[in-house]
């Protein structure tokens, strides 16, 4: 497999992305995503995340094994996650679940600094030394539960779970900014789940609502 071969998938991939995004806009009301989450999306080498017997498959718009029984999720997933919380470049995020860091790596891409909270050990390990190994500079990882949020970084402007709860972790919302976006998959393991986006307004209430039927590993209690 070589660099040629990559670029044409990627550049199908992406191309992938915005069909499924027109397709999906019913559900989403965003017909196509933003230049600049599909610019992050372009701009993230994905084969770097994979593990190594799965490289082939990097830019195939689906999930794959990560091992630990966690997955990297389908780059169109991660696109319109990151499209739904409208990040800026001055943008504090805090995602729950790094898992192997790519996506992690397209918040690091669109925001000012990426906060990410990993259960898991060695993912955390894994994706810390990919993450620093393409340069991204911008981004704090810890080991622990997401549920919990990080309250010694809060307030963020965009909060992004990459793995299924049950229900809203309530620190989750206390902790985003007023006018803060928080995307959640909330559902049964194995079961029906909804993507969840949630808006916070000036006074602190939050707004939520379902977008999309969706297929996440379950969020580990702490
Ligand atoms: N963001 C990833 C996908 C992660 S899969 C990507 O870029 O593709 C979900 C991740 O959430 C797994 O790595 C899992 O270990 C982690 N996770 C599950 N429960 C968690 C919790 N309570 N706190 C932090 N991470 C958790």
């Amino acid at each position: 497999m070589n660099t040629t071969d990559f670029t044409e998938k990627r550049t199908r991939l992406l191309k992938e992305i915005q069909d499924e995004a027109r397709q999906t806009r019913k559900w989403t009301g965003r017909a196509a995503f933003s230049d600049r989450v599909m610019k992050a999306i372009a701009g993230v080498p994905r084969d770097q995340f994979m593990s190594p017997d799965e490289v082939a498959f990097s830019y195939v718009n689906r999930p794959y094994s990560i091992g630990h029984g966690q997955t990297i999720s389908q780059p169109y997933i991660v696109a319109l996650m990151s499209d739904l919380l409208d990040i800026q470049p001055d943008h504090r995020i805090l995602e729950v679940g790094t898992g192997c860091g790519y996506q992690t790596a397209v918040l690091a891409s669109l925001a000012g600094r990426v906060y990410s909270l990993e259960i898991i050990p060695q993912l955390a390990d894994g994706a810390a030394r990919r993450l620093e190994r393409l340069g991204f500079a911008n981004v704090s990882l810890q080991v622990g539960d997401g549920g919990q949020g990080w309250a010694d970084a809060a307030p963020f402007d965009g909060i992004m779970v990459t793995a299924a709860a049950p229900q809203m972790p309530a620190c989750l919302p206390e902790q985003l900014a007023p006018g803060g976006r928080l995307v959640i998959p909330i559902g049964k393991a194995g079961g029906e789940q909804r993507l969840m986006l949630g808006v916070k307004d000036e006074s602190g209430r939050l707004d939520i609502k379902p977008v999309l039927p969706v297929a996440f590993v379950p969020l580990v209690e702490g």
